[in-house]
């Protein structure tokens, strides 16, 4: 068994979509990056890329790649599972948390279980998705940016 740990900070900006767990949800900003900057989806690639002892997903998916301009990171997570299956890990559990004054996720978090399950090839227990706000301190609080965090487990 091993585990990994993620963590991942996206600034708030107008004028962009806003991308959840692979999910498009309204909101008045979006995540600023050089991908979708789907910050929970990023937090998920790094536990597993960490737990598999492979790095982060700035060496395998740099941002200076103009490949990887405005990608879907569904598609970079799809990458990571085969990396580390390629590896000959399997995963166990996935725990996600995202940490944001703004918007509530709970309409949509089954959704983004569903989504980064079926990119990972897993059953939807096997992953978690919460959400928690910082009560209105720091970056996230004060809705400059969102961040998240993820373990994940394999063997
Ligand atoms: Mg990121």
């Amino acid at each position: 068994m091993r585990v990994g740990y993620g963590y991942d900070v996206h600034r708030l900006v107008d004028g962009r979509p806003l991308v959840l767990g692979g999910v498009t949800i309204p909101f008045d900003k979006g995540l600023k990056g050089h991908s979708d900057a789907d910050v929970l989806l990023h937090a998920v690639c790094d536990a597993l890329l960490g737990a598999a002892g492979l790095g982060d997903i700035g060496m395998h998916f740099p941002d200076k790649d103009p490949k990887y301009k405005n990608i879907a990171s569904t598609r970079l997570l799809e990458e990571t599972g085969r990396k580390i299956a390629h590896d000959g890990y399997k995963i166990v559990n996935i725990d996600a948390t995202l940490v944001a004054e703004a918007p509530k996720i709970g309409p949509y978090r089954q959704e983004m279980v569903s989504v980064i399950a079926k990119c990972l090839g897993l059953e939807n227990r096997q992953v978690n998705v919460k959400a928690t706000t910082t009560e209105g301190l720091g970056i996230t609080g004060r809705g400059e940016g969102m961040a998240a965090t993820c373990v994940a487990c394999l063997e």
